[in-house]
C-alpha cells in the first residue's frame, strides 16, 4: 500500500518556524494537492517527504515503514521538481532511462519501460533529441516521463507545470492528472495555483504559515472554507467578506443577529438586479470588466467593496444604482474577530 504519512513533522531553519506541526496523509492511489502562497512552507513539506530534509520533530511514514532519517534513494518514491532539471548533455531517450540504469536493469527491460513512459507522455518521436532542441512543455515531459519510467509507487512534484505558458499548461495539467490515475500513483503536487489544485486534486490541503488549515475534497474547501484566509484564498476573484451590524445581518440574511457578523459570499452567488426586488438591497456600481460571457462587476453596498459575476446581458455601467441577493446556499459565515467559520 503506497500510502504518504506525515506526523506532527516540525522544522525550523536558524529563528525561522517553517513547519509547525504539520499532520498529513496521502492516501494510497490518491492525488493530493498541497496549496498555499510563497513561503507557507510547501516545498520544505515536501523535500522532507522526499529525504532531502530531515525534520526536527516528528515522523514521515511510506506504506507502513518509517522513513523519517532515510536517505532518498532509500524511500523508492520519484520527484519532479520546479526546474524540472533534464540532464543537457543526454538525449531525451537517456534522460527518460537515467532512473532504470542506476538500477542495473537489463536493456531490453529500460528500453521497454522508457517506450511505456514516452508513449503516455506523447514525446515517443523525440527520443533521439537533446533537451536544448526541446520546447519547455517537451522538457516538462521528459522530466515527468524519466519520473514515471521506474513506475513509482509515490510520486512528488513541486510546481511541475509553473514555468510553462497557459495554454500548454492547461493541457499538461489534464494529460498529467489522466496519466497518474491511469497508473494508479499516490502523488503529492505542491502548487499555489489556486485553478490548478482544484482541476487536479482528489483533495486539497491548504497550507498557512507553516500549518495545514483544511485538508478535503475540492468542493468542500470551496464551498465550506473553514476560515477567512481558505475562503480569500480559493477563488478567482476570491470570496467577498461583508463586516455587518446586527441590523444590516439581518435584513441581508432574513433572519435575526444579536451581534456583528462577518459574511462570506463568492462573486457568482452575488445576484444583481438593475431594478428593486424583493428581499434585495442597495449598492452601486463602480467597475464593470467585460470577461466575455460574464462581467466582473465591482460595487459598492453597505459602504464596502464587493465583486459580483454577472451575465454579460444585464447592461451595467459605473455610477449606476443596482439591487443585491446573496443566496442563502452561498452565503457563510464566519467570526469578526477570528475570522473561523461558524459551523
Ligand atoms: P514557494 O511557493 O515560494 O516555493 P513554499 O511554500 O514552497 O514557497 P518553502 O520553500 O518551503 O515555501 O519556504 C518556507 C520558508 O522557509 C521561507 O520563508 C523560506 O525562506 C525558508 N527556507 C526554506 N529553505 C530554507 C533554507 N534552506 N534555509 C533557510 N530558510 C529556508
Amino acid at each position: 500500500m503506497a500510502r504518504v504519512l506525515v506526523e506532527g513533522v516540525e522544522k525550523s531553519f536558524g529563528r525561522t518556524r517553517v513547519l509547525k506541526g504539520v499532520d498529513l496523509e496521502v492516501q494510497d492511489r490518491e492525488f493530493l494537492v498541497l496549496l498555499g502562497p510563497s513561503g507557507c512552507g510547501k516545498t520544505t513539506l515536501l523535500r522532507i517527504v522526499a529525504g532531502l530534509e530531515w525534520p526536527d520533530r516528528g515522523r514521515v511514514f511510506l506504506g507502513e515503514r518509517e522513513v523519517t532519517h532515510l536517505p532518498p534513494r532509500a524511500r523508492g518514491l520519484a520527484m519532479v521538481f520546479q526546474n524540472y532539471a533534464v540532464f543537457p548533455h543526454l538525449t531525451v531517450f537517456e534522460n527518460i532511462a537515467f532512473g532504470l540504469r542506476m538500477r542495473r536493469l537489463p536493456e531490453r527491460v529500460v528500453r521497454e519501460k522508457v517506450g511505456w513512459a514516452a508513449e503516455l507522455l506523447r514525446i515517443g518521436e523525440l527520443l533521439s533529441r537533446y533537451p536544448a532542441q526541446l520546447s519547455g512543455g517537451q522538457r516538462q515531459r521528459v522530466a515527468v516521463a524519466r519520473a514515471l519510467a521506474v513506475e513509482p509507487e509515490v510520486l512528488l512534484m513541486d510546481e511541475p507545470l509553473s514555468n510553462l505558458d497557459a495554454l500548454l499548461r492547461l493541457e499538461l495539467r489534464a494529460e498529467l492528472k489522466r496519466l497518474l490515475k491511469e497508473a494508479g500513483i499516490t502523488t503529492l503536487y505542491v502548487t499555489h495555483d489556486q485553478v490548478e489544485a482544484m482541476g487536479m486534486a482528489d483533495r486539497i490541503a491548504v497550507m498557512r504559515e507553516g500549518e495545514i488549515v483544511q485538508c478535503d475534497l475540492p468542493l468542500e474547501v470551496y464551498r465550506n472554507p473553514r476560515d477567512t484566509f481558505v475562503g480569500g484564498f480559493l477563488g478567482n476573484p476570491p470570496m467577498n467578506f461583508l463586516r455587518l451590524g446586527p441590523g444590516a445581518a439581518s435584513t441581508l440574511l432574513g433572519r435575526s443577529f444579536s451581534c456583528e457578523v462577518l459574511v462570506g459570499v463568492r462573486p457568482e452567488d452575488l445576484e444583481v438586479y438593475g431594478a428593486e426586488v424583493p428581499g434585495a438591497f442597495p449598492g452601486r456600481v463602480l467597475v464593470v470588466e467585460p470577461l466575455g460571457p460574464h462581467q466582473l462587476v465591482t460595487l459598492e453596498a453597505f459602504g464596502q467593496a464587493l465583486k459580483a459575476t454577472v451575465p454579460s446581458s444585464l447592461p451595467l455601467r459605473p455610477g449606476e444604482e443596482v439591487w443585491l441577493k446573496a443566496s442563502p446556499e452561498g452565503v457563510r459565515l464566519f467570526d469578526p474577530q477570528t475570522g473561523r467559520a461558524w459551523s
